[in-house]
């Protein structure tokens, strides 16, 4: 498979925010979001067998925990990532999938912990996200809408309330984007969407969701890669 780079940091995002973790970046992805901030995985990287994958991320981390594949987008390497991803449940780490919903999600492994983007209006890539993989969620999973506007909020008000968001996954995660050109301050001037107000329309409306900041953009430089 064709990998960009594999790393030991924090969990920046998601319920696991916080802990240390394994990353596997994933060379390759069939979206542009405007706010991307994994550009340079689109080309380059280095093929890699499974067996060197699983003992690059046993060398980085020989005692188990968190793995997460990531990309890019991962799933576009669904031959050789599903079973990397079984190889890694079977040596004993919790495995996490950063998808961006687009592509389908039904041969992912029962065990692993999928967090599903789906894209709002301003990403520039709406309507991507995959219905069918509604029916793949299972209550260990989380869906993640990364957010630029007041118009990208209503929209992903209205997909969770539309489609039972709450009652199906772990967690559904609301995320203001950052700047993709963001460096200095360690703080959430770079935020599109003011962190603040985000928490004040969640708490107003009531909404079934959690506020998640990227954590590693607060602790490191956020032009910072491979934290
Ligand atoms: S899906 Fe992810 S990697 Fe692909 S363009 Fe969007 S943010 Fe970037």
């Amino acid at each position: 498979m064709q990998i960009t780079e594999i790393y030991k940091s924090l969990q920046g995002e998601s319920t696991y925010a916080g802990l240390p973790c394994v990353f596997v970046r994933l060379t390759g992805c069939n979206l542009r979001c405007t706010w991307c901030d994994s550009e340079y995985t689109f080309q380059g990287g280095r093929k890699m067998t499974i067996e060197a994958v699983r003992e690059e991320v046993r060398r980085l981390n020989p005692t188990g925990g968190l793995v997460e594949i990531t990309g890019g987008e991962p799933m576009l390497q669904e031959k050789e990532v599903v079973p990397l991803m079984e190889r890694l449940l079977d040596d004993g780490y919790t495995v996490l999938l950063e998808t961006s919903g687009e592509r389908p999600l039904a041969r992912v492994p029962a065990d692993v912990v999928k967090i599903v983007d789906v894209k709002c209006p301003d990403s520039g890539e709406a309507d991507t996200f995959r219905m069918e993989n509604l029916a793949a969620l299972t209550p260990r999973d989380e869906i993640k809408f990364v957010l630029s506007s007041r118009a990208d909020y209503a929209f992903a008000c209205e997909f969770i309330q539309k489609h039972r968001l709450a009652e199906r996954v772990n967690a559904v995660l609301f995320s203001p984007a950052f700047r993709k050109d963001a460096t200095g301050a360690r703080d959430s001037s770079h935020c599109l969407l003011d962190p603040k107000e985000l928490a004040e329309w969640i708490l107003a409306d009531k909404v079934p969701a959690r506020l998640g900041l990227q954590l590693h953009k607060f602790v490191w430089d956020p032009a910072v890669k491979g934290v």
